[in-house]
């Protein structure tokens, strides 16, 4: 590398990877029926676990290959005992500038303030149902809680906060309006996603799949939605009203998938690093860790595991493939 070049992890298809999905936990306190089946007990052992210490030499491998920005997620990260310290020493590393984190919302009341107080810049919250009932019947858990968090999360200065809303055909397509005016209340940017055959639970919610570029369409005349030039980084495409006060995004991993600009990958809590939430390649990095790899060893595996990244899922032409969830 030339001296005035910066670094930067680029696979075999010239996509540069510069997003890191950090799961801190496979554990959650709600049991959404697409996600987690309800009495699901095969969790990691908290033996393989990554320790913060672990997370922290790979988290810093990679932004010294040049990935500036790190997801915490799960699981429900929140579960995760001191996430905050954790935060805040992957917050310290020169290399990262944005640290973000997807939660459920319903310990965000506790720790807003400490998560912002640990250099968290911004969260995206689920949130499949603003009705209790409903919100109860797909998760499992209290609407009032994740309400109160994301409040809270307000309050915090968290911004932006980002709304997931799983959007699914006879479950909760009667709120997408409720769920745009709750939004546009409270500055929230909305982002609808499809549901993905994620493991047999996901496959199973497929049942209810509900194609987003019709709605789009749809909601682009009610509110005469213009494209929004700020794309997040992701895989979301977002749309926004002309007054700028109103983004909503859609994420559609099926009706028009994003693999082409994919820049992304992800460590499971267990140490396990996969190239695509879709396909199962991946490098195990626990062993070498407890084995005391250096930094610098890290990074030639690291680089090594991006080439293994495969161009692109295949959940429309084989939703079976994929068995983890
Ligand atoms: N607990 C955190 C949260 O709620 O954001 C992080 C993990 S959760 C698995 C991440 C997101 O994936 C949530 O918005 C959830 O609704 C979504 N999700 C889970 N299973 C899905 C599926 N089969 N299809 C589409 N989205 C799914």
């Amino acid at each position: 590398m030339k001296p005035d070049e910066k670094p930067n992890l680029r696979d075999q298809f010239g996509r540069t990877i510069e997003y890191l999905r950090l799961s801190v936990t496979d554990r959650c306190d709600l049991r959404c029926f697409y996600c987690i089946p309800e009495g699901f007990t095969d969790f990691q052992e908290p033996k393989n676990w990554l320790n913060f210490d672990e997370i922290e030499l790979v988290v810093r491998a990679f932004t010294e290959l040049g990935t500036h920005r790190v997801r915490i997620t799960g699981g429900e990260p929140l579960v995760r005992k001191n996430l905050d310290q954790l935060a805040k020493r992957l917050a310290s590393l020169p290399g990262l500038n944005d640290l973000s984190l997807s939660s459920n919302g319903t310990r965000l009341q506790k720790m807003a303030t400490k998560l912002v107080d640990s250099g968290v810049s911004r969260i995206n919250v689920s949130l499949d149902s603003l009705n209790p009932e409903r919100y109860k019947e797909i998760t499992k858990g209290k609407l009032s809680k994740v309400i109160d968090g994301l409040l809270a999360a307000k309050a915090a200065g968290l911004a932006p906060i980002k709304i997931n809303t799983v959007l699914m055909k006879g479950i909760n397509e009667t709120e997408i309006s409720d769920l745009i005016e709750f939004c546009m209340l409270h500055h929230f940017t909305l982002r609808f996603i499809e549901t993905m055959p994620l493991g047999d639970t996901g496959r199973a919610a497929t049942d209810y799949y509900f194609d987003l570029s019709q709605l789009r369409k749809k909601l682009e005349k009610e509110y005469q939605l213009i494209p929004d030039i700020n794309t997040g980084g992701g895989p979301a495409k977002y749309w926004r009203t002309p007054d700028n006060n109103f983004s909503i995004g859609f994420i559609t991993p099926l009706s028009q998938h994003f693999c082409e600009t994919c820049n992304r990958v992800r460590l499971s809590v267990d140490g396990t690093l996969y190239m695509c939430l879709g396909q199962e390649h991946n490098v195990e990095l626990r062993p070498l860790l407890r084995d005391g790899i250096s930094l610098e060893e890290l990074k030639i595996v690291i680089q090594d595991a991006i080439q293994l990244k495969p161009e692109r899922h295949f959940f429309n032409e084989n939703p079976s493939q994929l068995v983890r969830g």
